[in-house]
């Protein structure tokens, strides 16, 4: 195996599944978000994992996704939470999963790949709440309820909403959003006693911290990883994160003073030094952005980035009381010792959202379950 991995703690994960779980409703069910490769953590993994667990369903961007996870022998409903195009309607209905739908979908073409397989597809109908990225107007739910009973081969599973301000210290904006679902969650009960109908808004931080956004069901995503959707989300249920970052020191070389590291020389050694290369790059998804700002742990050291990140290689400073020799193992993200290096640390360093770092660790990096 590559000397650069991931660690991924499968109890740790299980324990926070649970602890997400647990502190549900007994009425409200939980659909776990694996979309983007279980943000980066293998989503046949931790698919496998959350069905173990009692999550009833997964939710995926795009049916692209659901191809791994029924090829794993994966069969719980799976959800696709972004919009597919006609083009892609065959494959929603050869991998058995539940379509986004709103105005923009082409009704007549769904239709007519559903008869085709003498299917029932059903439809997840997308509310937009006051996020404005995709979904109906919660006030034409009824018409669309009605516009939809014309296809004899659609059947509406639910309808959910994706919240845009769960993560702010201010709930107004998220309270506002869980009050207009609200509102048509009555209407169309109202309308549609007999319909068992799926209602879901809660992501991560809804379930965490904004009680009335809690419906029918929940679609946690990043905490299942133990990651807090911001600063100003309480980590209330002790979730942990449970993926980790290692690689080798592959080279060991001492500078004199005045040598400049990198593309651009961008970092110049003010005094003798020993710097040691790390064989991760910004193409393993180690942001470029780090250059000269990032830093890992060496024998549980802090190790300062030096010059530019490369596509496949970085250096670091050796603090002088440090003797490194090539082998040494490397934390990039995790603990080592007694200090740590937290994905939040990472992001912030990098101008973006542990989201985003997650996501970014590329399939050159081999997973490893522990
Ligand atoms: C990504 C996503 C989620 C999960 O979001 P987290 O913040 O990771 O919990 C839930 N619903 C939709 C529609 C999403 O796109």
């Amino acid at each position: 195996m590559r000397p650069t991995y991931l660690t991924i703690n499968t109890s740790l994960v299980r324990e926070n599944l649970r602890k997400i779980k647990d502190s549900l409703p007994e009425w409200s069910t939980s659909t776990a978000v694996i979309k983007a490769n279980g943000y980066g953590h293998g989503s046949v993994m931790m698919g496998r994992i959350a069905v173990e667990e009692g999550y009833e369903s997964l939710a995926v961007a795009i049916p692209e996704e659901v191809v791994p996870l029924r090829n794993a022998g994966i069969m719980v409903p799976i959800y696709l939470l972004g919009l597919t195009r006609p083009q892609s309607f065959e494959l929603v209905a050869d991998t058995n999963c539940i379509p986004a739908v709103c105005e923009s979908t082409d009704f007549e073409a769904l239709q007519k790949v559903a008869d085709n397989h003498d299917i029932t597809i059903e439809l997840a109908v997308a509310v937009d709440t006051g996020m404005h990225r995709i979904g109906i107007n919660p006030d034409n739910a009824i018409d669309f309820i009605k516009h939809i009973d014309q296809y004899p081969n659609l059947h509406i599973d639910g309808f959910f909403s994706h919240m845009s301000n769960a993560d702010a210290a201010d709930q107004s904006h998220a309270h506002g959003q869980a009050q207009k679902f609200h509102a048509m969650v009555d209407a169309i009960r109202a309308f549609r006693p007999d319909e068992e109908y799926r209602f879901s808004l809660a992501n991560s931080a809804g379930l965490l911290s904004v009680k009335d956004s809690l419906f029918t069901d929940a679609r946690p995503g990043i905490i299942q990883y133990g990651i807090m959707p911001s600063l100003d989300v309480p980590n209330r249920l002790g979730l942990k994160p449970v993926l980790s970052l290692h690689s080798e020191v592959v080279h060991v070389q001492h500078l004199p003073a005045g040598e400049g590291i990198g593309y651009g020389s961008t970092y110049v050694t003010p005094r003798p030094m020993t710097i040691a290369t790390i064989p991760m790059g910004y193409a393993d998804g180690y942001p470029r952005s780090l250059s000269n700002r990032g830093s890992v742990l060496i024998h549980g050291t802090r190790c300062p980035v030096v010059g530019r990140v490369c596509m496949d290689q970085f250096m670091v400073a050796i603090p002088d009381e440090l003797t490194v020799v090539p082998g040494d193992k490397v934390v990039l993200l995790g603990a080592q010792g007694h200090e740590s290096i937290t994905a939040l640390e990472i992001a912030a360093l990098a101008n973006t959202i542990p989201y985003e770092i997650f996501c970014g660790f590329s399939e050159r990096v081999p997973r490893q379950y522990i």
